[in-house]
């Protein structure tokens, strides 16, 4: 409506300038043909200079210009404007989403309908040693050359995950699924599943180790039971019968006591922080324990000394500590033959924790064992263990014990001079009672 006054009006003033002079009509004509063609080129003109900015695509501002022009200018603007804001938030909730997909610890790859890989994020190329960009566009099939998988993509059956070995720079164990989705595409997760397997090996031979355990001694009670039941026998072998089956029960009773214990500790709550017990008082009954030992098993020749300080408390569980020091020094007393020498005191170390040992003068360990005597079911000299009432779980127990306090276990040794086990308990746990009465 505007653009048809402006028409006019131009048409209008051209006529005008015409009739200024002489009054004529073929003069105010053409007057108003020259109106309207000025008016046309200044039109062409700003729309000209329109397209120039809208063929920039820069941020600029339209161009400053009248009427229908500038109201054109400026609504593009905005609707520019507009669209470029959603664009980059667009992008920036795709970069997150990205992001947080590259941060998952499980591979995600997208698989195009013809199974060529469109994107992966960086765990999937270490469980699959993939290239995100050589690899880019690549058939799945050609990349993952792996006979299972192979298998597994023929079959086309993805409702279970196939387990493959990692082609990565580390030996894991990878689960690998794919999941179909929008046109034909396929959405492949890859999971490290090495730690699951580990655990499921470390169960599978624990519950083959108790098993084990149990069997024997029930082996030998059952025959000793078929003995009493079948053979006229006098008292004297009825006797070492009976004592060989007690001995069995014995065992079979240390055993559950222990597991007990194992399995007391790893669903237990954690040790109290703030129940003080008296280093002497947890050495006393160690070297209790030790004495009685000492006397069962080598007639009481060990001799057994007590060094080290003990002005101080420790926190924690006392049942437990009681255990770790108990396993310990009777560990020290059954092997280390009779007449030998065993020293167990408490040591202050640098830092203000507490560190209880046991020195002994036994058989001593060979260098390749001692990572793995924590183990539960690890022993090095099996009949000696069985034969002193060993369970082939007290290290594990001391282990155990000294983690949940915050401490650890440490062992040296010498094969054929002695051994030297140690828990530590960290100072945080440690009340050291000259520091109290100085300060
Ligand atoms: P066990 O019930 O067999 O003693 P432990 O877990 O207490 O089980 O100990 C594991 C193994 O560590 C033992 O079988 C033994 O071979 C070795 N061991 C433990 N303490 C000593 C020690 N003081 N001297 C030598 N060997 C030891």
């Amino acid at each position: 409506m505007l653009r048809t006054v402006e028409l006019f009006l131009a048409m209008f003033l051209g006529w005008l300038l015409t009739q200024w002079t002489h009054s004529n009509a073929t003069l105010g004509l053409l007057g108003c043909l020259l109106g309207a063609a000025l008016w046309m080129t200044w039109d062409m003109a700003a729309r000209a200079v329109l397209v120039r900015w809208i063929q920039r695509r820069d941020d600029s501002k339209p161009p400053k210009m009248r009427g229908l022009w500038r109201d054109l200018g400026e609504r593009i603007y905005k609707s520019l404007r507009y669209q470029r804001r959603k664009t980059l938030d667009e992008r920036r909730r795709l970069n997150e989403f990205l992001a947080a997909i590259q941060a998952s610890p499980n591979g995600v790859v997208l698989l195009d309908s013809e199974g060529r890989m469109d994107w992966c994020n960086q765990s999937a190329s270490e469980h699959l040693g993939l290239d995100p960009n050589e690899d880019l566009h690549q058939v799945v099939r050609n990349i993952v050359r792996d006979p299972v998988f192979t298998q597994y993509l023929q079959k086309g059956r993805y409702e279970t995950e196939v387990k493959l070995h990692s082609r990565g720079p580390a030996a894991s164990e990878i689960a690998v699924q794919l999941f179909p989705y929008g046109r034909q595409r396929h959405l492949m997760l890859t999971r490290d599943i090495t730690a699951i397997q580990r655990a499921e090996r470390m169960r599978r031979d624990f519950v083959a180790n108790v098993s084990h355990e149990i069997k024997t001694p029930l082996t030998v009670i059952r025959g000793v039971v078929e003995t009493l039941q079948d053979l006229p026998l006098d008292a004297e072998q009825r006797d070492h019968y009976l004592s060989s089956m007690a001995k069995q029960a014995q065992r079979m009773d240390n055993l559950v006591t222990d597991l007990l214990t194992l399995s007391s500790l790893e669903g237990g709550p954690p040790p109290p922080a703030s129940e003080w017990h008296a280093a002497q008082v947890l050495i006393e009954t160690a070297l209790n324990d030790a004495k009685a030992l000492n006397g069962v098993l080598h007639g009481g020749t060990q001799t057994l000394e007590v060094m080290g300080e003990t002005q101080f408390d420790v926190a924690g569980s006392g049942r437990e500590m009681q255990s770790a020091l108990g396993n310990l020094v009777t560990n020290a007393v059954r092997y280390t033959p009779p007449n030998g020498r065993i020293t167990l005191g408490w040591r202050r170390l640098p830092h203000g924790e507490a560190e209880f040992y046991v020195q002994d003068t036994g058989v001593g360990i060979a260098p390749q064992h001692l990572s793995r005597l924590s183990e539960r079911f690890y022993r090095i000299d099996q009949s000696r263990s069985r034969e002193t009432g060993g369970t082939g779980l007290g290290l594990a127990i001391v282990k155990h014990i000294a983690q949940r306090h915050g401490g650890d276990l440490r062992i040296s040794s010498v094969l054929g001079k002695g051994s030297r086990f140690s828990v530590t308990f960290p100072a945080r746990r440690v009340r050291w009672l000259d520091d109290q009465r100085e300060a």
